[in-house]
């Protein structure tokens, strides 16, 4: 349920809400709107009996939530949430673009790639140091050297850095390096680690499972919500199906399906999703024209070189292309 206050209602009178709801006992979170604060109760199992609340000074109404997901809902915000990142804005109508290797390979190639994607136009330098890989013989990253090298990324370059926690272990320290941090596909119902995510101060950048459905990928961002951190990016990057042309199906309906579901904002992976270069341009127009607030997308100086993804991988060249027909399609 959702308590809406007045325009006029003060600080004090929204504290005294949640103090009430607490009493109830349940837990009361603010979302300030551009037009009024409202006060969103989770933790209950059923209805609220919101008699009490709704004699309460600079209490306008109270409005059932009728989603298992309340913190994510539109029905709890209405506007479109925006993220400000240094001075990058995720879900303000610019498409946010995100760019670099799968994972940090050294020194030099996180440079030379990361001075390609600038000079192309990128806001947001992506790396693994730490790699979820499906065999335990892979290249697993860098680790906190990848880090280090991002940072210097970030100094030289001006870009942001988004990069992947993949477990406890090492949420902190990627937390202490990473403008955003990435949950990837195969953590998103990793719950704990959600819960830990909602902790920190840093955005975070959940991508969707590959056999997960939209409600769930909801419900995962809002684990993270309820614990506290506001800051959600969705990532759409292609779900498993029976399309064998592809290494996954990129669900482009996902995007307008959660923006009428949700308020965050959503940006799309083309890479993992095509699993070949050649498709992502391609896809990325198709993401930018349904709508989404940005993307993420893996290039590479060297690809056949690649310690991972080379395949999917754009050349910079290319990521310059694509720069120009996203620019194309906003005019
Ligand atoms: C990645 O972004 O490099 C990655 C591992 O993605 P996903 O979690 O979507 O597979
Ligand atoms: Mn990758």
């Amino acid at each position: 349920m959702l308590v809406v206050m007045k325009n006029d209602a003060t600080k004090e009178q929204v504290r005294a809400v949640i103090q009430e709801i607490e009493r109830l006992g349940y837990r009361g979170i603010p979302m300030p709107g551009a037009q009024r604060t409202a006060v969103c109760i989770i933790g209950n199992k059923g209805p609220v009996e919101d008699s009490q609340l709704l004699t309460m000074d600079g209490v306008k109404e109270t409005i059932p939530v009728t989603k298992a997901y309340k913190l994510v809902s539109r029905e709890t915000q209405a506007e479109s949430t925006v993220i400000s990142i240094g001075d990058i804005k995720v879900g303000a109508g610019e498409p946010v673009i995100m760019a670099g290797p799968c994972a940090v390979e050294s020194e030099e190639q996180a440079l030379t790639i990361a001075r390609f994607v600038k000079e192309y136009g990128a806001k947001v330098f992506r790396g693994g140091a730490f790699k979820p890989r499906t065999s335990p013989y892979s290249f697993q990253g860098l680790g906190e050297k990848g880090l280090e090298i991002l940072e210097k990324v970030r100094n030289e370059t001006g870009l942001l850095i988004v990069t992947e926690a993949t477990d406890h272990a090492n949420l902190d320290i990627v937390e202490k390096y990473a403008d955003i941090i990435q949950i990837g596909a195969r953590n998103m119902q990793n719950y704990s680690l959600l819960r830990l995510a909602g902790q920190v101060s840093k955005p975070i950048l959940l991508k969707r499972g590959f056999a997960a459905t939209i409600d769930e990928l909801l419900m995962a961002a809002e684990y993270i919500m309820s614990e506290g951190n506001t800051q959600v990016i969705l990532c759409e990057r292609g779900i498993r199906t029976f399309s064998d042309t592809t290494r996954n199906t990129l669900d482009l309906s996902a995007i307008p399906s959660i923006k009428e579901a949700s308020h965050l904002p959503i940006i799309v992976d083309p890479s993992h999703a095509a699993g070949r270069r050649e498709y992502v341009i391609p896809l990325s127009r198709g993401a930018i024209a349904v709508g989404a607030d940005g993307l993420l997308v893996e290039v590479h100086h060297d690809p056949s070189h690649a310690l991972s993804d080379g395949m999917q991988s754009l050349y910079p060249q290319q990521f310059g292309e694509l720069m120009k027909e996203i620019e194309k399609l906003r005019h």
